[in-house]
C-alpha cells in the first residue's frame, strides 16, 4: 500500500515556507506501515493542483493533500478538486452554521469572505477541524482515497490524528517498517558505500547515508509482513555491515560519538582530559554531558593562541612557526 503526499502553496514552492506537513505525515505514515512513493508541492493554481491530483490518485491508494482550503483568494484547493472530479461546489449549511457560530461566540459578525469555508465539493466526505474553521474531506476515485486536510500545520495534525490515523491501521496491505541508526565515524560516504559494495546486495534493506559533520549516519529500513521479521532483517543487515566496518561503526542504537566514548571510559576506568584549539572547549563540552563523567573527564584546555599552545601545551615554537598553528 503505497500513499502520495501533495503539498500546496507558493510560499512552500518558493522557500519561503518550510514545507514540514508531508515531513509529519511520512513519519505518521511509515509508523503505520504505508509508504510513501512520492511528494510533491504545488502553487496555488487551480490547473497545477487538479493535475498534481490526477496524477496522484492514479499512481497511489492513498493520497494526502495539505494547504489552501482557506477563505481568501489565494485559496483554490476546493476548486481544483471541482476540476479534477468534474464536480459543482455546493454550500454545507451545517458547516456554515458552525462557522458564524463560531465568529458570535467572539462577538463578531461573520465576514461575508467566510461563506466559502462553507463551499465544499459536491460528494465529499466532511472531517471535522476541531481547531479551525476549514473542514478536511475525503474524495473517492477507483480504489484510491484523497484526504484533503487545512495547511495550518496544528489544525492539520488534529484532522489526522482524530479522523485519520486511527483507521490507517485496519488497512489492509499495509507493512511493518522498521528502521534503525548506525552512526560511524573517519569514513567518508563514498568510502562507505566503496566498503559496503560487495555486501549489498545481501542486506534486505534499503540503506539511507546520511552525512553531518560528526560522521556519516546509516538509516536502515526493513519492510516486512510482522514486526519480527522486519527486526530479524534489521538484525542481520547490522551484522553485515559491522563486519565490513569494523570499529569505525560505534553505534547500532543511534547513540552520538560522546555518548559512546564516555561509556567506554567508564567502563574501561580509564580518564581522559582534552586540549582543543578551533573546537573551542566542544569536545570538554560534550563530554561532561555524559551522566557519571566527573570520575572519568580531568580537564580540558582550549589553547586558542600560539603563545596558549606554546606555554601551556608545550608546543615547540619552532614548529607553530614553521608550519602554522593548524
Ligand atoms: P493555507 O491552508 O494554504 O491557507 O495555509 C495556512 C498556513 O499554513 C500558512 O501560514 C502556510 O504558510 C502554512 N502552511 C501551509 N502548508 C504548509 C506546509 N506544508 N508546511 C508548513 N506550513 C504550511
Ligand atoms: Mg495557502
Amino acid at each position: 500500500m503505497n500513499a502520495y503526499i501533495i503539498t500546496v502553496g507558493d510560499e512552500l514552492v518558493s522557500g519561503f515556507v518550510l514545507d514540514t506537513n508531508s515531513a509529519y505525515l511520512a513519519g505518521r505514515l511509515a509508523d503505520a506501515g504505508i509508504t510513501v512513493s512520492r511528494k510533491t508541492s504545488v502553487r496555488d493554481r487551480p490547473e497545477e493542483i487538479a493535475a498534481e491530483i490526477d496524477a496522484a490518485l492514479a499512481s497511489a491508494d492513498l493520497v494526502f493533500l495539505t494547504g489552501g482550503l482557506g477563505p481568501t483568494h489565494d485559496d483554490c484547493t476546493k476548486h481544483a478538486i471541482c476540476i479534477s472530479f468534474g464536480a459543482e461546489l455546493v454550500t454545507s449549511e451545517d458547516i456554515l452554521r458552525r462557522v458564524r457560530e463560531r465568529y458570535e461566540s467572539r462577538g463578531m459578525e461573520m465576514p461575508e469572505l467566510s461563506r466559502a469555508l462553507a463551499l465544499v465539493p459536491e460528494g465529499a466526505g466532511l472531517l471535522p477541524n476541531p481547531l479551525g474553521s476549514a473542514v478536511g474531506l475525503r474524495m473517492s476515485r477507483g480504489r484510491s482515497t484523497l484526504y484533503v486536510l487545512p495547511g495550518v500545520p496544528g489544525e492539520m495534525k488534529a484532522i489526522f490524528e482524530g479522523s485519520i490515523g486511527p483507521g490507517l491501521l485496519e488497512l489492509e496491505g499495509r507493512a511493518c517498517i522498521k528502521t534503525r541508526i548506525l552512526r560511524t565515524t573517519g569514513l567518508s560516504e563514498s568510502r562507505i558505500s566503496d566498503m559496503l559494495e560487495p555486501v549489498a546486495g545481501g542486506l534486505q534493506v534499503s540503506l539511507a547515508y546520511l552525512p553531518n559533520p560528526m560522521g556519516v549516519v546509516l538509516r536502515l529500513t526493513a519492510m516486512e509482513d510482522s514486526e519480527a521479521a522486519a527486526g530479524q532483517v534489521l538484525g542481520r543487515a547490522t551484522a553485515g555491515i559491522r563486519t565490513v566496518l569494523g570499529d569505525r561503526l560505534y553505534s547500532e542504537e543511534g547513540q552520538d560519538l560522546h555518548m559512546v566514548v564516555g561509556g567506554l571510559l567508564l567502563e574501561t576506568q580509564k580518564t581522559i582530559s582534552v586540549a582543543e584549539s578551533c573546537t573551542g572547549g566542544l569536545i570538554g563540552h560534550l563530554l561532561t554531558e555524559v551522566p557519571g563523567i566527573s570520575s572519568r573527564f580531568m580537564e580540558g584546555i582550549t589553547a586558542y593562541s600560539n603563545r596558549a599552545k606554546i606555554r601551556d601545551l608545550g608546543v615547540n615554537r619552532e614548529i607553530i612557526e614553521s608550519f602554522g598553528a593548524v
